[in-house]
């Protein structure tokens, strides 16, 4: 119990990115169609399409698409534990470089490198939240079940620290009916279930 509230302590933070693209004038950060192209060169490929999956079937109008080459991508999935640290702290996991479509050049987002290996609920759960800043998902405070939570223990439904690849129910609530609905408040839809385990 000692060892899993320090892990979790240490594994807590998601802080928000800081490149926002927020300016009055800036025109429509949402994809068009609700389509994104993710390129992943981290290796958590099989990570990256569960969490892509999870979006995309999640009843918002969104297709997250993991393509196999850098060329047309519009965001790439890197690991870079020195530049995560700069971007984000010591305890930060995920940073998406943009909220929504980046006014120009390639989104990015920099996984943890102890997220790799096979998918399992942690990884999947932080490739979630950083894919949600992608759409132009903002953060969700309180405790309340988001993917969107800052701080993924701090969430109602935070996700289990098992090692072993995640079940259907683990997933249940990734994202969130709440998430979902600010993603179909942007690109239409409506969330495909309002699981009880996901209040
Ligand atoms: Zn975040």
């Amino acid at each position: 119990m000692l060892v899993l509230v320090g892990v979790a302590a240490i594994l807590t933070f998601l802080l928000a990115p800081r490149v926002f693209p927020a300016v009055a004038g800036t025109g429509d950060a949402r994809w068009p169609q609700g389509v994104v192209n993710v390129y992943d060169a981290s290796g958590m490929t099989d990570t990256m399409i569960t969490a892509a999956q999870r979006w995309t079937d999640s009843g918002a109008n969104v297709t997250i698409r993991i393509v196999r080459s850098d060329e047309n991508a519009d965001v790439i999935v890197r690991t870079d534990d020195k530049r995560l640290r700069e971007l984000c702290g010591g305890d930060c996991l995920g940073y998406s470089t943009s909220i929504g479509r980046p006014s120009d050049g390639t989104g990015e987002i920099i996984m943890r490198e102890n997220l790799g290996g096979d998918p399992r609920p942690l990884s999947v759960w932080v490739a979630a939240h950083e894919l949600g800043h992608v759409l132009g998902l903002h953060h969700r405070d309180g405790h309340d079940c988001s993917v969107m939570s800052p701080r993924a223990f701090d969430t109602r439904c935070a996700p289990s620290l098992a090692a072993t690849r995640p079940t259907l129910s683990e997933l249940a609530c990734v994202p969130a009916p709440a998430d979902v609905d600010v993603a179909a408040g942007l690109y239409g839809g409506a969330a495909a279930t309002r699981d009880p385990r996901c209040r």
